[in-house]
């Protein structure tokens, strides 16, 4: 196997673990396998597949879960400010930051 065609078949791969379904039917241009990936259909053959891939599919899952993170790396963040805090108007200020931050965070989809 050829380094492009192994390249190509790990390409593929990476697709097919993003979602990608292989179509029965092959290329009509090349006769290489097709995909459906997000609706649309790919030549594993022909196809710049490295385009496809670079491209990043922003979701709502995604996103939700890295705001999840930074919300508890945030949280944490405050939670340490509010420990040493002596002054009580800024302690006010932290706890209902913090409650905003729970809040949203309750909000989020649980992540899977
Ligand atoms: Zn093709």
């Amino acid at each position: 196997m050829s380094d492009s065609s192994k390249e190509k078949m790990q390409m593929t791969v990476e697709l097919m673990r993003r979602g990608a379904v292989m179509l029965k039917d092959p290329c009509q241009v090349c006769n290489g396998v097709q995909v459906r990936y997000h609706g649309k259909i790919y030549c594993t053959n022909h196809d710049n597949l490295s385009g496809i891939l670079s491209t990043t599919e922003v979701t709502y899952a995604d996103t939700s879960a890295s705001l999840r993170e930074l919300l508890l790396i945030k949280l944490r963040d405050a939670m340490s400010l509010l420990e040493t805090e002596k002054d009580v108007e800024s302690q006010d200020a932290l706890v209902s930051l913090l409650l905003k931050y729970v809040e949203l965070l309750n909000k989020l989809p649980e992540s899977s």
